[in-house]
């Protein structure tokens, strides 16, 4: 099936949006695919725009009666999102573990401990038999001392090979900790730092002093880019406009704050010098000609309009990004593919 018979499930209602709901479940259901968030992304990008590359690229796959596989979701190119719970819970497993590892540290470290303490006590008994003992470099004496020391080393090799192997897990742990840490602070759709990350850096910045500004950008008439291309082109539309500001704004952060917005903390410029770097991103992105990459047709103009303000280090985080937030919006209101500052 696919899409057509999807499309034909949703007879009843008139509302759109319970429509899409049950064409996406008849979808999931027809395909016995996991009703979870990401299979859920995909047949809602498949399904709210019927017509789209991505219903042509499963209908081609499912041409026949077969079904979708997890494989063929990922083919189509489809990025699953990354849920905070899902980074949260992963964290939270390798935390986990790695008070399981201390712990297993402690206990071998314990355990070394006391086979060195025991040999110690051996090693002291036969030197003092050796003071003692008229016979002192006679075999037997000799013998002993030889055995314990044979025997001790035998121990530090094999405590020296479990420590070895238990220092390896530990820093493959620690990588996977400060992957699973930068994964919670990242986006994953376009790869810039996320808007925890921007208000760590935000925070960060005011604790460090100096001059900072905050910009909120917002892709203007982003849902007409969805509605026409799909979300797949629209996506592809965000990782753009994500690299352009990246390239225009460079020692700035730029974070994608949420959905089609952008925020940028400039640090050590004034507001001026913000501006002017922000308007020549903004000018840039909207001198574009943006073509769909699958037949080289015009996608129009793409533009963002932004809000910028200076940074008051007596207030919150939330009251300078507030600031920044009605710039935008009256950018929007002005005419939108502006830049106003204040
Ligand atoms: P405006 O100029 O007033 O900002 O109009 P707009 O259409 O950009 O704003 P609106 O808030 O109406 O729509 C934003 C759209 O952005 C709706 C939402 O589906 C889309 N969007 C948000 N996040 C993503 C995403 O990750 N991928 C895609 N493809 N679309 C997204
Ligand atoms: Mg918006
Ligand atoms: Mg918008």
């Amino acid at each position: 099936m696919g899409v057509a018979r999807a499309v034909r499930a949703a007879g009843n209602g008139d509302d759109p949006a319970r429509q899409l709901y049950e064409r996406i479940g008849a979808f999931l259901f027809d395909q016995r695919l996991e009703p979870d968030p990401a299979n859920f992304a995909f047949a809602w990008a498949l399904l709210h725009d019927p017509h789209g590359p991505l219903a042509k690229a499963v209908a081609a796959l499912t041409d026949g009666g077969v079904r979708l596989t997890k494989r063929d979701i990922e083919s189509l190119g489809h990025e699953a999102p990354v849920s905070a719970r899902s980074v949260r819970e992963k964290a939270e497993g390798l935390v986990a573990r790695t008070q399981l590892q201390v712990e297993g540290f402690a206990d071998m470290v314990q355990a070394i401990r006391a086979e060195t303490e025991g040999f110690g006590r051996d090693l002291a008994a036969s030197a003092d038999a050796i003071r003692r003992s008229s016979e002192a470099l006679d075999g037997p004496l000799i013998e002993e001392v030889s055995r314990i020391t044979a025997t001790m080393v035998e121990r530090v090799h094999s405590a020296e090979a479990r420590l070895e192997s238990a220092t390896r897990e530990a820093s493959e742990l620690r990588s996977k900790l400060e992957e699973a840490r930068d994964n919670a602070r990242r986006d994953p759709l376009t790869d810039l730092p996320n808007r925890r990350a921007f208000e760590e850096a935000f925070a960060a910045q005011v604790a460090a002093g100096g001059q900072l500004c905050i910009a909120v950008c917002d892709i203007d008439h982003f849902k007409h880019v969805n509605d026409r291309f799909g979300h797949v082109v629209g996506d592809r539309v965000l990782k753009t406009i994500a690299e352009a500001l990246t390239q225009s704004c460079p020692g700035q952060l730029v974070a994608r704050y949420g959905g089609e917005e952008f925020a940028i903390l400039f640090t050590g410029v004034d507001i001026a010098a913000a501006c002017a770097t922000l308007d020549h991103a903004r000018a840039s992105v909207a001198a574009k000609r943006y073509r769909l990459r699958e037949s080289d047709a015009p996608l129009g103009e793409i533009t963002f309009s932004a809000g910028l303000t200076h940074v008051d280090p007596e207030q919150k985080f939330g009251t300078n990004f507030h600031r920044a937030d009605v710039l935008l919006y009256r950018a929007k209101d002005d005419g939108r593919n502006r830049v106003l500052a204040g």
